[in-house]
């Protein structure tokens, strides 16, 4: 991620900034497309003895965003960033896994420079 400069007459400058304040408007009110190609969540177990051992294969791996849900079928998100992995039931009772999306942050400010890029380049 870099950065963005904007050139042009004052004309253009306000034509920039107009297709900028666009690109957020839409992305504040409409987020992104849950589990996607560009994301990574990482597997935590609660790494005590009573951790099964397919919980226990699972600890540490990596998943693609848009390949989480193949994995862990009946996973649900309790927050934004932090899924409930549910490993062998829906709403497992016994399961404590969790799939945690890593550097949200970093990902989301990347989206939002990439398509910043493209509202610069576009006019
Ligand atoms: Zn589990």
């Amino acid at each position: 991620m870099g950065t963005i400069i904007v050139q042009g007459n004052l004309k253009q400058l306000l034509e920039s900034l107009n297709r900028f304040k666009a690109v957020l408007m839409n992305r504040e009110a409409y987020g992104w497309r849950v589990l996607q190609h560009d994301e990574d969540w990482v597997c935590a177990t609660a790494r005590d003895d009573v951790v099964c051992p397919l919980c226990r294969g699972f600890d540490g791996n990596v998943y693609r965003g848009d390949y989480v849900l193949n994995v862990f079928s009946y996973g649900t998100f309790i927050s934004a960033t932090v899924i409930k992995a549910n490993t062998h039931q829906p709403n497992d009772p016994h399961c404590r896994c969790t799939l945690e999306w890593v550097d949200a942050e970093a990902k989301i400010a990347e989206r939002i420079h990439d398509e910043l890029m493209g509202a610069a380049l576009s006019g």
